[in-house]
């Protein structure tokens, strides 16, 4: 009597942390949907008026070229350069609201072609960073959308290079097969992009995730929005996968994601 008395407690809590949890993924999934439309209704209203602004800057400064001192002008400089600025941001901001709406086009990807495409756009994006780039076999092809997954290699790919101060900087990107470790569904994929660059510290490993999280001074490795990583895990976590990061700091940081190889598994 006791064992069944035990049996139906342990089913009762069993049943209501379930509960929890599907609420829980069920606030999860509101909140992310939130998210992606406020981003949409933010970026595009600001984006029209700041449109303004940049050009009504530029027309002052050609039209009274003349009339202004170079105090003036250098001020008007700085007016152009940050609204320019928070158009990047404005269209970093739309463009992951897109990432949200846009429907998934899976196909088969060979993945080693579209990496060895972007390292080369990087290359020659930035011809004067010189960076060893090492694939230690072959990377396998899965079914995904190759226009987010080539994004995915792009964003951790040009940060790996950017967050490194290192005279000799390498690139490593690889995979390993999921082993039931780390919780990953043996039938994924754990692709990697490893770098010796400046790491992270452990109190900022989660939160680079966040939009608009920068770590760094916009000068100091090259000015960036702080959204590619967001970008990241969204394109991962449509795909089903996991993104996360291991660093050290001063030595590097490898950023990890699954992949299913098959679109239904
Ligand atoms: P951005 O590069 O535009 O600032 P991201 O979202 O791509 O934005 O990255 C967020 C922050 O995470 C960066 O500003 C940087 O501080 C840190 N970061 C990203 N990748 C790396 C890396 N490979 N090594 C060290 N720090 C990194």
């Amino acid at each position: 009597e006791a064992v069944t008395e035990l049996r139906s407690l342990v089913v009762g809590v069993v049943l209501r942390q379930a509960d929890k949890l599907a609420s829980m993924n069920f606030e999860l999934q509101r909140s992310n949907e939130e998210l992606d439309s406020f981003a949409y209704v933010a970026s595009h209203d600001l984006k029209e008026p700041l449109r303004g602004i940049h050009n009504y800057a530029n027309f002052l400064m050609e039209d009274y070229a003349d009339v202004l001192d170079n105090d003036g002008i250098g001020k008007l400089q700085t007016l152009v350069r940050l609204t320019q600025r928070m158009e990047d941001l404005i269209n970093s901001l739309l463009h992951f609201s897109r990432l949200g709406r846009a429907e998934l086009i899976r196909q088969p990807v060979n993945l080693n072609e579209l990496v060895q495409q972007v390292i080369t756009t990087l290359t020659i994006a930035r011809p004067q960073s010189e960076v060893e780039f090492r694939i230690p076999q072959p990377l396998e092809s899965v079914e995904c959308d190759r226009a987010q997954i080539n994004e995915l290699f792009t964003n951790l790919i040009s940060n790996a290079i950017k967050y490194n101060d290192k005279p000799d900087k390498w690139v490593e990107i690889g995979f390993i097969k999921g082993n039931g470790q780390r919780k990953v569904a043996s039938t994924s994929l754990i692709f990697y992009v490893r770098d010796n660059g400046i790491g992270i510290s452990q109190e900022h490993l989660d939160k680079i995730f966040q939009i608009f999280r920068r770590l760094h001074g916009r000068d100091e490795f090259g000015g960036g929005t702080g959204v590619g990583l967001t970008i990241a895990r969204k394109i991962v976590e449509r795909h089903g996968g996991r993104i996360w990061v291991e660093s050290t700091p001063t030595q590097g940081s490898t950023f990890y994601f699954t992949l299913s190889a098959e679109a239904n598994t």
